[in-house]
């Protein structure tokens, strides 16, 4: 039987989850072995770039226009498209200041002139351009995940997408609560679970890097529990917009940072 042909690709982003794959190293030649590797930029030079591909994964945000054109053309030659971590799934931390400055007043704020000498565009997910048929999130991917799915797509089956937050996991492996035991800012009750709750099992607050749970995250119910511990609203919206910049909810509640960032340039963590 032929093998399935795949690509894994590379768009603007730190190249993490490529490397998440790469770490795999018990099971990676085993795994690789059922596949057709066409592509694999972290991997090897070798690339064929107009085969016909089953499976496309993709890494990094849509943050240029070559991304964009890059994106389309994996996308029509690919049967299922794949968002491999935050960037690709909501643009993750490159989209922190989206809608908060236009390019023009970054060029202006950063280099003192207006005119794009990049071809720069809004740091934004593969899905606001192409259709995306799964998401396999993190910032990186856990490599677990991705080994699950890809076992799962071998089977024919598509992999199932965690819709419940890091708290469950907490509260599955008994870790005590950050926010009540030590008041620790926690974003876990918005955020993806899939890590096994990492951060709170060390005692530390989750920062949501799995990104905010797609139509499920209650970003409001978060900032009024976080200003309730005394957290004023500038630290709780920075947090916020770390991971989730590009999060439709997160963007209506932190729009008034606007004038403040335009205004001041820096607004630390
Ligand atoms: S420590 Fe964080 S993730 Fe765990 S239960 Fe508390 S709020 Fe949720
Ligand atoms: S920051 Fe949150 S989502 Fe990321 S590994 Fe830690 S607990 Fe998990």
């Amino acid at each position: 039987m032929e093998k399935p042909r795949i690509g894994i690709f590379s768009l603007t982003g730190c190249g993490g989850d490529q490397l998440m794959i790469l770490n795999l190293e018990d099971e990676l030649l085993d795994l690789l072995s059922h596949f057709d590797i066409k592509s694999f930029q972290e991997a090897s030079s070798y690339e064929e770039t107009t085969t016909e591909l089953d499976i496309a994964f993709v890494e990094g945000s849509v943050s240029t226009k070559t991304d964009l054109e890059r994106l389309k053309e994996i996308r029509n030659r690919c049967k299922l498209l794949i968002a491999l971590g935050d960037c690709a799934i909501d643009g993750c931390v490159q989209a922190m200041r989206n809608q908060q400055m236009t390019i023009a007043e970054k060029m202006r704020k950063v280099y003192g002139v207006e005119e794009d000498y990049y071809d720069v565009l809004e740091p934004k997910g593969l899905a606001a351009h192409v259709k995306v048929d799964i998401k396999i999130p993190g910032c990186p991917i856990e490599k677990t995940e991705v080994l699950h799915a890809i076992i799962s797509l071998l089977h024919g089956d598509m992999p199932e997408a965690i819709d419940y937050p890091v708290c469950v996991e907490c509260k599955l492996n008994e870790y005590p609560c950050v926010i009540i035991e030590k008041d620790m800012p926690c974003l876990g009750p918005i955020t993806t679970a899939g890590c096994d709750a990492r951060c709170p099992g060390l005692g530390l607050d989750c920062i949501g890097c799995r990104g905010p749970i797609k139509d499920e995250a209650n970003a409001a119910e978060e900032l009024n529990l976080l200003s309730e511990k005394g957290f004023d609203f500038e630290y709780i919206a920075n947090r916020l917009r770390f991971f989730g910049g590009n999060f439709e909810e997160i963007v209506k509640l932190t729009g008034s940072l606007k004038k403040k960032i335009g205004e001041g340039g820096q607004t630390d963590e």
